[in-house]
């Protein structure tokens, strides 16, 4: 059941978000990771599959590389159902569908076989009701196994990094998602765009902010997510950064994104239009803007540098 700030609720087949940026590292696994995980702590029956052959998402929870365990590889390929791939993950409404590097061979596998971009969705649709989120974690490729999470999903989440070339590769991302909206997938939208290892002190990194407001308009998600210690550590400790350190900065801002999402489900509260719509009347995004300001964080106080921190500078306050 999904509720909103108001108390009122509803439910839903399960919502497919695919996690989606062709570039590499941007922060794709991180948002899916922590976004699951946060949707689980709110309450919310929350699947992640984890869609790239790198399998970082599988091992970010605690998973070992074990290629006897069936993984997103056997559901793709028919070998097994999703329902047989599912596992159970520290968090009680979090499950996850894990990866292997055999899943690779997947795109190369399918490539004779017809319907091969419809795998995924197939393969999802008779868990679709009992989950509210269905989180994809794609790869930084647009290949079959990108296009099949893009077939699969009612919604793009794309995160992108606050930095000078962040646009740069996006319009092949977007018309991706137009062709398969046209040929394959009349339902897909853009959930969102979300600002990764953003540092708000820069003024290189508002500038971009508003250049991608004034790209992206209402689809810019007013919360951010800062260049934050604790996530880039969770990985390795197997943990979703909320369990990991709860109170950590980065924790936090992935708890405020999951609520801006779901706040956006709920009929009457932000309704979520199914099509790309780009350039939202300026007030829209004021009103972002403004939103985004109204949380001062004690790490940001003075220091401005205009390039992102190395790993190394990160806030260590987390
Ligand atoms: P790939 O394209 O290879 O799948 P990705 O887009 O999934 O990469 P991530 O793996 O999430 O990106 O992040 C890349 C690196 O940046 C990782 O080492 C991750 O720990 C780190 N990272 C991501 N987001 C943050 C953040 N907000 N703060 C600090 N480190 C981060
Ligand atoms: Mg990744």
């Amino acid at each position: 059941m999904l509720r909103n700030s108001s108390g009122s609720s509803y439910n839903r087949m399960g919502r497919v978000i695919a996690v989606a940026n062709q570039k590499g590292g941007v922060g794709k696994t991180t948002t899916a990771i922590n976004l699951a995980a946060s949707f689980a702590a709110a309450e919310v029956n929350t699947l992640l599959v984890d869609c790239d052959p790198q399998s970082n998402t599988t091992s970010g929870l605690g998973f070992l590389k074990d290629a006897g365990r069936i993984s997103s590889y056997h559901m793709i390929m028919g070998a097994a159902s999703a329902e047989e791939a599912l596992q159970t993950t520290e968090l009680e409404q979090l499950w996850l569908i894990p990866s292997h590097k055999n899943l690779i061979g997947a795109n190369l596998e399918l490539v004779d076989v017809s319907g091969r971009e419809f795998r995924m969705r197939e393969a999802l649709a008779p868990l679709r009701d009992r989950f509210e989120f269905i989180v994809l974690d794609c790869p930084p490729a647009l290949d079959l196994l990108t296009v099949n999470a893009l077939v699969a999903a009612d919604a793009v989440l794309i995160p992108m990094q606050g930095e000078y070339f962040a646009l740069e590769g996006i319009s092949e991302l977007l018309d991706t998602i137009e062709r398969i909206r046209q040929a394959l997938n009349p339902g897909l939208g853009i959930e969102a765009v979300v600002l990764t290892m953003f540092d708000d002190r820069t003024n290189l990194a508002q500038q971009v902010k508003t250049e991608l407001q004034n790209f992206f308009g209402e689809k810019l998600c007013a919360t951010t997510v800062p260049r934050n210690i604790r996530l880039a550590e969770a990985p390795s400790h197997g943990k979703p950064a909320l369990v990991y350190d709860p109170r950590s900065k980065g924790a936090e801002s992935y708890i405020r994104l999951a609520k801006e999402i779901i706040e956006k489900q709920v009929p009457g509260v932000s309704p979520q239009p199914a099509g790309v719509e780009l350039q939202a009347p300026a007030e829209v995004t004021q009103v972002l803007t403004k939103a985004n300001t109204e949380e001062p964080r004690g790490d940001q106080a003075t220091a401005v540098e205009e390039v992102p921190a190395p790993v190394e500078e990160m806030d260590k306050t987390a």
